[in-house]
């Protein structure tokens, strides 16, 4: 068996540990399934992004979409992190965790004119606008409001990320930022947008990003934006190089923040303003699993099945993104026969499954597995399909172990709806 572990996940004495806590030691107090994070893996991991770009005067902004419990965003306001959030959700989640609004942007491509005067009322850094007509509004809500808004264009530089189509967003052909010739027009028209201060110039290629290439190919275009712009006259204080650093979850080949770091700089040195990282899963996703219980083992003919208490309404990844996530025993028997088995969840779908074709020690009922990797768009994309409850997250620090968040109750669920006679 080949086991996924590093200095948070660790096995000591064949038991998983997630820091100085034995993992069964929390589920006997959550139950399963329930997501586990390492407080320590994601602080570890802030400070080796922020350490990368030293030179470089820069802030790193944390996408609370990739896990937007208030304790983990919490976790990186108190290092000094910024939050980039999505939505009027994440927004209010992220002020809850103490974010400075002056260290939050707005970002999403379909903002709504209520998210837009949301941003403006607490005075957010920045918005940043995918559209001409988000511009249009964001200039008339200003107005209206008597403020001026501090605004990045989001440019799609038509890269090719060389990712899953889904999180691939920086080619023409998705439906991210404004292409570079119409930013630039945008950019310029003075007259057009007067209660706007264009703040900065901003680009997200995509999500899972595995080579760096794609990363230089758009930060040279981008930069040659900012000069443009420069030399007729607008200057930016901020230039947003986006997120999307891919992170391990199986055996792909990745770039370490160092290389990627070594590579881009150079690019960002030459300009005279303040870089901006939007960091989501590279921060999160190796600092979490889900760990599941075993309601069942079974053979269909010459296949094997390990039926799991965590579905896809649990951890969607594997369903729609056909993502791999290790898939591992909280306890190792090591005198124990490996087999080949597909790993799936208890709801009504073929799609639903957490790993398929898995080598893996032979388990038996009432056994733990954990899904590694599970810190980032993990818990945040849980949903309550086959009316499940959503699931706990843990969070683990040192030898403590904290509830942060309890997991769903029936009435949680009821919340909303009532009997009516019609
Ligand atoms: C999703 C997103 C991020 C974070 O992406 P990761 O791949 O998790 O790093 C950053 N910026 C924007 C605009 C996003 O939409």
């Amino acid at each position: 068996m080949n086991l996924f572990d590093s200095s948070y996940f660790t096995y000591k004495s064949d038991e998983l540990f997630c820091e100085n806590v034995s993992v069964k030691k929390i589920i006997q107090e959550v139950g399963t399934p329930a997501y586990i994070y390492s407080k320590n893996f994601f602080i570890d991991r802030y400070k080796e992004f922020t350490e990368a770009f030293e030179e470089i005067p820069h802030t790193i902004f944390f996408a609370a979409k990739s896990n937007f419990n208030i304790n983990v965003i919490k976790t990186f306001v108190d290092l000094g992190s910024g939050v980039d959030v999505n939505s009027e959700g994440e927004l209010k989640r992220a002020l809850l965790a103490g974010a400075d609004p002056r260290k939050l942007i707005l970002t999403g491509v379909g903002k709504t004119l209520n998210e837009i005067r949301l941003g403006l009322q607490k005075d957010l850094l920045m918005i940043k606008a995918e559209s001409e007509e988000e511009l249009e509004l964001i200039n008339t809500i200003a107005g209206e409001m008597k403020k001026v808004a501090r605004v990045a264009i989001r440019v799609n530089p038509d890269v090719d990320a060389q990712t899953h189509p889904y999180i691939s967003t920086g080619l023409s052909e998705n439906k991210f930022g404004i292409d570079t010739k119409s930013a630039l027009g945008l950019f310029k028209d003075k007259n057009r947008f007067k209660n706007i201060l264009f703040t900065g110039i901003d680009m997200h290629i995509g999500s899972q990003i595995t080579s760096i290439q794609p990363f230089t190919e758009a930060v040279e275009k981008l930069s040659q934006i900012y000069f443009e712009l420069k030399d007729s006259g607008v200057h930016l204080k901020h230039f947003d190089v986006g997120g999307g650093i891919g992170v391990k979850y199986g055996y792909e080949e990745t770039f370490s923040i160092q290389d990627y770091a070594k590579a881009i700089s150079p690019i960002l040195k030459k300009l005279d303003c303040h870089i901006f990282f939007e960091p989501g899963r590279f921060l999160t996703a190796n600092g979490g699993i889900l760990v599941a219980q075993i309601l069942y083992t079974k053979k269909n003919g010459e296949k094997n099945f390990i039926i799991a208490d965590a579905a896809m309404n649990d951890i969607i990844r594997p369903s729609i993104y056909g993502a791999h996530h290790h898939i591992q025993p909280v306890e190792v028997h090591s005198d124990r026969a490996e087999i080949i088995s597909d790993i799936v969840g208890p709801v009504c779908e073929t799609g639903d499954f957490l790993g398929r074709k898995r080598k893996i020690q032979e388990s038996k009922r009432g056994e733990y597995i954990a899904v590694m990797s599970a810190g980032a768009y993990g818990m945040v994309m849980a949903s309550n399909y086959n009316a499940r409850r959503k699931p706990p997250e843990v969070l683990v620090a040192n030898d403590k172990f904290y509830v942060i968040r309890s997991r769903e109750t029936y009435d949680h669920l009821l919340f909303d709806e009532k009997i009516i006679n019609s």
